[in-house]
């Protein structure tokens, strides 16, 4: 296929870079009309056509699946809306905010949480009066010790408006930590520029990437060089990883992608269940397979490669550990006729082996 130089925003455009069929056209621009559709030159090239399965074109590339809305399914599936003070800013824990500053990405994910708020038709960006309340309720609240700049992309700003806004948080004295959750890094390498890293970093608070990427070919020699400059600059970063069916749901990916992170000087963080986001159920795995993925992978990698399994709860309540638990109370253990162990614990090792923890003397 020859290099597609720009990024592909509709069906007509997907049809002629050859990732769909012409016939699919009609159905696959409706799926475009309801949510965004954007797959950058770097996504182009990494798709396998000949593959009808591959894994980077089933999470960027529409389906007519989209359009079926499935039970449990809503518009703002972690509850984004409930904690809401103010425009751009939710506020769910206490000493952590999310403050979203735009709602653009440089690739749209087809299993997005925030489908329904971000791409464009949506508000571009805080506008100067939101953005200027935003930061005046970070100011009112002295417990606020993070905040998370997530959207939309917030890689997707200039590095003069992200360098700006980077400051002005840094001022805020209780505020310590400036988190940024991106996918640019492996959707759109070149925007990590010298300005996009120095921008990055800030005097007074501690920079933190989380970098989105759920397969371990999306962490390409151009993704990685993007990466290793934002270490490279002493900002310390982490993983987010959406399990997704058919594109990261066994063990031998999953083990790639996060023995890749580690490589990448990038910390495992969460390995996310997929959010109840309107038609999504195609590509949403079962709790349970999540779980025993976690099982396989503890006993393939090192700590160092392992995420934590999480799940959003519906309604905006949080994020909660899902398990597998390691651990269990031991029924009582009677020998001799004696009540020998009630306080023991059953504790599964990395083969899956059970063994019974030694009582407190
Ligand atoms: S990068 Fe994040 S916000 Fe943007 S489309 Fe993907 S999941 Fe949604």
């Amino acid at each position: 296929m020859t290099a597609i130089a720009k990024t592909l925003r509709n069906a007509a455009e997907l049809a002629d870079a050859g990732l769909i069929a012409r016939q699919q056209r009609d159905a696959l621009e409706q799926v475009a009309a309801r949510y965004a559709v954007a797959i950058t030159p770097a996504l182009t090239e990494l798709v396998d056509t000949a593959d009808p399965d591959d894994p980077i074109a089933r999470q960027f590339v529409p389906d007519a699946a989209e359009l079926v809305v499935s039970p449990g399914e809503t518009a703002d599936p972690i509850g984004d809306h409930a904690h809401s003070p103010v425009e751009g800013i939710v506020h769910r824990y206490p000493d952590r905010v999310l403050l979203k500053l735009v709602h653009v990405c440089a690739a749209y994910c087809r299993f997005c949480f925030r489908r329904e708020m971000v791409g464009p038709g949506k508000a571009s960006a805080l506008s100067e009066g939101a953005y200027e309340n935003a930061l005046a309720y970070i100011r009112a609240h002295s417990g606020i010790w993070e905040v998370i700049l997530t959207g939309g992309d917030p890689l997707m700003l200039s590095p003069r408006r992200l360098a700006e806004i980077m400051a002005d948080l840094a001022a805020i004295g209780h505020v310590r930590i400036i988190r940024i959750h991106t996918r640019v890094p492996v959707v759109e390498p070149g925007r990590i520029s010298a300005e996009m890293v120095a921008a990055l970093r800030v005097a007074g608070a501690a920079t933190w990437v989380a970098l989105h990427a759920n397969h371990p070919r999306e962490l390409t020699a151009n993704a990685r060089a993007a990466c290793a400059a934002i270490v490279d600059a002493g900002i310390p970063m982490v993983s987010q990883t959406v399990l997704l069916r058919g594109v990261n749901d066994d063990e031998v990916t999953l083990e790639a992608l996060m023995r890749a992170f580690v490589e990448c000087r990038i910390k495992p963080y969460y390995l996310h269940h997929g959010d109840l986001a309107p038609g999504t159920l195609h590509l949403r795995t079962t709790i349970e397979q999540g779980q025993q993925l976690m099982r396989r992978l503890r006993g393939r990698v090192s700590g160092l490669c392992q995420p934590e399994f999480v799940l959003d709860i519906p309604g905006g309540h949080g994020k909660s550990p899902a398990g597998p638990s390691y651990l269990s109370q031991a029924s009582s253990v009677f020998e001799e006729g004696e009540l020998e162990a009630e306080t023991r614990y059953r504790v599964v090792d990395y083969c899956g082996d059970v063994h019974l923890y030694p009582p407190a003397p």
